[in-house]
């Protein structure tokens, strides 16, 4: 047993008279300490397992970081309590469009559109199934309107590409391997349509220049000329973007 295996999984620290609350969370890859926020707004401490630090040193650590931790908690509780404020819509290619859940004789959920909203239809009594329904909406949506979009983008750009691959990640909007797959993260779709199709620019570019050098960038330009604002808006609301698509639970 290591001094590691005595962390408790929960704590609080007090940084300016606010109380804290964190999660320590141990990773073997991890060379130092670090911080984040995870997707419930949660301050996490990632602790590096080769390394025995002390419990002390990880609060030491915490103090040091305050202005961070009080910075950005508080920007998560703010998405957060926004994403809570909208837990009644979901956001499609950038519109709020209104959820409907209706219970009905069935045993599975499903989520389809319909008459301007997105009509849930949940087994009686089982509303929990909702978001998962949502999820499967969103997945199945994205990978149609991505597959048509990299379509209609690489015939212009006289590129080809092998596949696409629509994943859940919540890092990266999107990603172009050596093969030529393009992967993208389904989250995007909640993005203007704009937004979307300037990632899909970007990814089909990497085909041709495997970086993010200025020949790169001037062939995202060609077929993007706005992409600076759309790399402008993903900074600014990508994690309300993050928030508004998690439907864990
Ligand atoms: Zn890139």
């Amino acid at each position: 047993m290591t001094a590691n295996d005595n962390f408790p999984e929960r704590n609080s620290i007090v940084i300016d008279s606010k109380p804290i609350q964190y999660i320590i969370r141990k990773s073997k890859r991890a060379k130092h300490l670090q911080l984040q926020i995870n997707s419930n707004a949660m301050l996490e401490v990632v602790v590096p397992i080769r390394r025995n630090i002390p419990f002390p040193y990880i609060e030491k650590f915490l103090l040091e970081k305050k202005r961070w931790i009080l910075r950005n908690v508080q920007k998560a509780e703010e998405i957060a309590r926004k994403a809570r404020e909208k837990s009644n819509y979901i956001l499609f290619l950038g519109r709020e469009v209104p959820i409907e859940i209706i219970e009905s004789e069935r045993k599975r959920a499903t989520a389809k559109p319909g008459a301007g909203r997105l009509i849930v239809k949940v087994p009686i009594g089982r509303k929990d199934l909702a978001k998962r329904a949502i999820r499967a909406f969103y997945k199945k949506f994205a990978r149609s309107i991505l597959e048509r979009l990299v379509r209609e983008k690489a015939s212009e750009m006289n590129l080809s590409f092998s596949r696409i691959s629509v994943r859940s990640n919540k890092m990266q909007w999107g990603s172009c391997s050596p093969r030529k797959v393009l992967s993208f993260s389904w989250r995007l779709i909640a993005a203007p349509q704009a937004v979307v199709e300037y990632i899909v620019v970007h990814e089909l570019a990497h085909i041709q220049h495997n970086n993010h050098s200025k020949a790169f960038w001037r062939t995202v330009q060609k077929y993007c000329p706005d992409y600076k604002k759309y790399e402008r808006w993903l900074r600014k609301h990508g994690d309300l973007i993050k928030a508004r698509t998690n439907f864990n639970g």
